[in-house]
C-alpha cells in the first residue's frame, strides 16, 4: 500500500458528476435539457461543507466542474450523454492539477446504446483526472458518492479509491452521504492513505419498495453499515440494493468496504453479502399490495380518509413515463367515485397538449381532452376525459427544487373535475411528493390540498416523508409501466443469471453463491 507523506498544504478538490436513474423498460428519452446543470458557485451551492466557513474550506480550495442532475426517466439519448461527458472531461482537464474528486453520481445511468454508462463515465474521468496529477505529481484521488439504487460494476469500482452510498430509503441522508464522500476523501489526503476496496456482488435484484430502511431486513442490514465503519482498519462501508429497471448485467446488490485493513475489509464485505443473500426472500413489499381494482375498491370502502394509493408501476421519480392513464381509467371505472359520492385526486400525468389546452379554455370551462398515454403507449395508451378546469397553475408561479439532487422544475399544471376525480395535468414529468406541489404557492397556484380528499392516488412508489405522514391508510397498487414492481414480468435478459428473484431455486441444492470479495487494492499515487 502506498503511503505518500501526510499533505500539509491547501488541497485543491474538484467537485463533478452526472446523476439519472434511467429505465431501459421506459419509452421515455431522457436529454440533456432534462438535466439541471450547474457550474461554478452555483455547484458549489448544492452542498453545505463547500461554504466558505466550512471547516472543510479552509482547508481545501474546491474547484467546481460540471454536475448535471435529472429527474429519473428513460434512458438519456446517447448524443446528450456525450454532451456533459465531453464537458465534465474537458472541465477536469483544464482544471489544473487536483488532489481529488468528489464524483457526485446516482449510479442507474442507462444510455442508449451503453452498456454500463458509469463504467465509460469513470474510465474517461479517471483519465483526465491522470493526466492532470495532483500538484505533487501524484494520482488524483476519486471519492464517489452514489444513491443506494445504483450499481456497481467491477470496471465502474476499479478506479474509484473510494465509494459511498446513502444509507437510507427514503434518502433523507442524501447530502450527509455527500459530506461523508467529501469528509473521508479529505481525511485520506490528509492522512496521505489510499484505502483497499473490497467488492462483491450478491446475485440479487430487488425493486426499491421492498428494500425500504424503514422495515426490516434493510433496516438492520442497512444500520449496520455505521457499525461496520467504525471497527479500526476500516473507512467506509457501502452497500447497492442496485437499480432493477435495466436490464444489464451489472443490475444486482453490491457491497464495498474500504479501509487500510484489507483482511478485515474483505472480511465484512463477505460477511455483509452474505447476510444479504440470506435475508433475500425476507424483503417484502413496504406496505399491502394490489392491483389497481383491488385497492381501489379497498380504499373506498375505508374510512381512513385520505387514503393513498401509489401508482407505482409508472412512478417517475423511479424512471416511469409518467404518462400512463391506466390508473385514471380505473378510478373512473369505480361507480362511486364516477359518481362523486367518493372523491379522488390523481395527480401528475403528464400531457403537454391537454394541459394547453385546458389554458386556452380557463378556469370553469368544460374540456374533452385525450389525456395521456403517448409516451408509454403500451398499457392502454390516451383516455377520454370530459370535465371542468377547476385550476391552473404556470410555471413560472414555482420554484425550481432539488430533492435530494433531483431536478424537479416548474411545469405548467390544470386540475380537471369529472365526477369525484380530480386529475391533475402536468405539461412534462414530475413528481408529486409534498403538499407544495399540489397546493402551490400560498398566494396561489392550484390551491388544491390533498387532506381534503378520500383519495389521494400519486404516481410513487413508497411514500416520501410528507404523504407518509399525510396518510390515514395507505395502499401499493402493483400497476404497469416503465418501472413495474412486479419484476418477473418485465422480461429482463441480459442480467446475469442466476439472479434472484429470476431463479428462485437455482442454489436450493448447495450453499449458495460464493460471494467471495474481489480485493480491489489500493489505486497507487
Ligand atoms: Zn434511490
Amino acid at each position: 500500500m502506498t503511503t505518500p507523506a501526510a499533505n500539509p498544504r491547501r488541497l485543491r478538490i474538484g467537485i463533478g458528476g452526472i446523476g439519472i436513474e434511467s429505465s431501459t423498460f421506459c419509452p421515455h428519452r431522457s436529454t440533456a435539457d432534462d438535466f439541471r446543470q450547474t457550474r461554478g458557485r452555483e455547484l458549489l451551492d448544492r452542498y453545505t461543507w463547500t461554504r466558505p466557513e466550512s471547516d472543510l474550506s479552509r482547508e481545501v480550495e474546491w474547484v467546481p466542474l460540471l454536475h448535471a442532475t435529472s429527474l429519473p426517466g428513460g434512458p438519456v439519448e446517447a448524443e446528450s450523454y456525450l454532451i456533459l461527458k465531453d464537458e465534465l472531461v474537458t472541465r477536469i482537464r483544464e482544471a489544473g492539477p487536483l488532489d481529488g474528486l468528489v464524483y457526485d453520481i446516482h449510479g442507474a445511468m442507462s444510455v442508449i446504446g451503453l452498456t454500463d454508462a458509469e463504467a465509460d463515465l469513470t474510465e474517461a474521468v479517471r483519465a483526465a483526472l491522470d493526466a492532470v496529477g495532483t500538484p505533487d505529481g501524484g494520482r488524483p484521488m476519486m471519492s464517489a458518492a452514489m444513491d443506494l439504487h445504483g450499481n456497481v460494476s467491477r470496471r465502474f469500482a476499479e478506479p474509484v479509491d473510494l465509494l459511498t452510498a446513502h444509507r437510507l430509503a427514503p434518502h433523507e441522508d442524501a447530502w450527509e452521504t455527500r459530506e461523508r464522500a467529501a469528509r473521508n476523501l479529505v481525511r485520506c489526503l490528509r492522512e496521505g492513505t489510499r484505502p483497499h476496496r473490497a467488492w462483491v456482488q450478491v446475485p440479487v435484484l430487488l425493486p426499491g419498495e421492498k428494500t425500504s430502511t424503514r422495515l426490516e431486513p434493510a433496516k438492520s442490514l442497512y444500520a449496520s453499515l455505521a457499525e461496520i465503519e467504525k471497527l479500526p482498519g476500516i473507512l467506509d462501508a457501502a452497500m447497492w440494493v442496485g437499480y432493477a429497471w435495466a436490464d444489464e448485467p451489472r443490475c444486482k446488490a453490491a457491497i464495498v468496504v474500504t479501509g487500510d485493513d484489507a483482511e478485515l475489509a474483505a472480511a465484512e464485505a463477505e460477511k455483509l453479502a452474505r447476510r444479504y443473500w440470506d435475508a433475500r426472500r425476507d424483503f417484502v413489499f413496504v406496505g399491502p399490495t394490489g392491483d389497481a381494482e383491488e385497492c381501489i375498491e379497498k380504499a373506498v370502502a375505508s374510512d381512513k380518509r385520505p387514503f393513498l394509493i401509489s401508482d407505482s408501476g409508472d412512478n417517475p421519480t423511479a424512471g416511469g413515463a409518467g404518462d400512463l392513464a391506466y390508473m385514471l381509467g380505473k378510478l373512473l371505472e369505480n361507480d362511486a367515485i364516477r359518481s362523486g359520492e367518493v372523491t379522488a385526486v390523481h395527480p401528475g400525468i403528464t400531457d403537454p397538449v391537454a394541459v394547453a389546452r385546458c389554458f386556452e379554455a380557463g378556469v370553469g370551462a368544460e374540456v374533452t381532452l385525450s389525456v395521456g398515454g403517448k409516451v408509454d403507449a403500451n398499457h392502454g395508451g390516451p383516455r377520454e376525459l370530459t370535465g371542468t378546469v377547476v385550476a391552473l397553475q404556470r410555471a413560472a408561479d414555482q420554484k425550481d427544487r432539488a430533492e435530494g439532487g433531483a431536478y424537479d422544475r416548474g411545469v405548467d399544471m390544470a386540475a380537471v373535475r369529472t365526477g369525484g376525480v380530480t386529475v391533475i395535468l402536468v405539461e412534462r414529468r414530475k413528481p408529486f411528493h409534498t403538499l407544495a406541489d399540489f397546493t402551490g404557492p400560498a398566494d396561489g397556484g392550484l390551491g388544491i390540498d390533498p387532506r381534503t380528499f378520500d383519495l389521494v392516488v400519486v404516481k410513487i412508489g413508497y411514500l416520501e416523508p410528507e404523504l407518509y405522514h399525510m396518510a390515514a391508510d395507505w395502499l401499493l397498487a402493483l400497476t404497469p409501466g416503465g418501472v413495474d414492481q412486479d419484476l418477473l414480468r418485465l422480461g429482463h435478459h441480459r442480467v446475469e443469471r442466476p439472479l434472484y428473484p429470476f431463479d428462485d431455486d437455482a442454489y436450493e441444492a448447495g450453499d449458495g453463491p460464493a460471494l467471495t470479495a474481489t480485493r480491489l487494492g489500493t489505486l497507487d499515487g
